[in-house]
């Protein structure tokens, strides 16, 4: 195997086929390393904070299944880590757009201009966004990587984007401990109109002791802290 290029470097994980990931879809995953977040309660978090212990996905595996696969899979999905901290996420998504398979990509919204980019270069259809609860408890949720300050403008930026263009987003929240019913409530009203905030299950993460703390700064990828 040729070693990849770009965002396919960063290829760690591929689901063939999802009947629930993208509602109203069948849809494959490809999971891609790296996050700019360290959420305590992450459920990927070998993915996210440690993805050059997995293997790369090999590419032309990848292309092909999508090639083969593309008439009766109703699109892809790009998932994380963080989509958006990728480098070359956006060719990524057009060499999978140019199959005719419509893309949706998971995000935790906080790197809104490359959102903004993607959205407005018709890369990605549909954004899954994960709200993680009150502003206020950003720090906490994310391990400390993200202000109060900075979750508020981030995911103010993708509500006005999501208000802009509807069919484009959805919205998610995890109901991880700590959340309360009304911190959901909170979350909720942030919204803008015609969205609804789809509450998750949360099903606690099996964490290897190397693993154990999430906040590992010598984890951390370069250059993709947000606050
Ligand atoms: S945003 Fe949080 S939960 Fe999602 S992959 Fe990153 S660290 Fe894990």
């Amino acid at each position: 195997m040729s070693e990849p290029k770009g965002a396919w470097n960063f290829v760690r994980g591929f689901e063939n086929l999802s009947l629930c990931d993208w509602p109203g879809r069948t849809s494959c995953i490809i999971f891609l390393g790296g996050c700019n977040l360290r959420c305590p309660t992450c459920h990927n978090f070998q993915l996210a904070w440690d993805m050059h212990s997995l293997p790369v996905i090999d590419a032309q595996r990848v292309r092909a299944y999508l090639r083969d696969r593309a008439g009766w899979l109703d699109g892809v999905t790009i998932s994380g880590g963080e989509p958006t901290t990728v480098p070359g996420v956006g060719e990524l998504a057009f060499e999978i757009r140019k199959t005719g398979l419509p893309v949706k990509m998971d995000s935790n919204g906080m790197r809104p201009e490359v959102v903004a980019e993607l959205l407005q270069e018709k890369l990605v259809d549909t954004f899954a966004v994960d709200v993680k609860g009150p502003f206020a408890k950003y720090p906490s949720l994310t391990g400390n990587a993200v202000s109060e300050i900075a979750a508020r403008a981030n995911l103010t930026r993708i509500f006005e984007m999501a208000e802009a263009r509807p069919d484009a987003f959805y919205f998610r929240i995890t109901q991880v401990p700590g959340l309360t019913r009304a911190d959901i409530a909170v979350a909720q009203s942030y919204l803008p109109p015609r969205h609804e905030l789809k509450i998750q299950k949360y099903v606690p993460p099996r964490r290897t002791p190397e693993h154990a703390k999430p906040n590992h700064e010598e984890r951390r990828p370069a250059g993709n802290v947000v606050n």
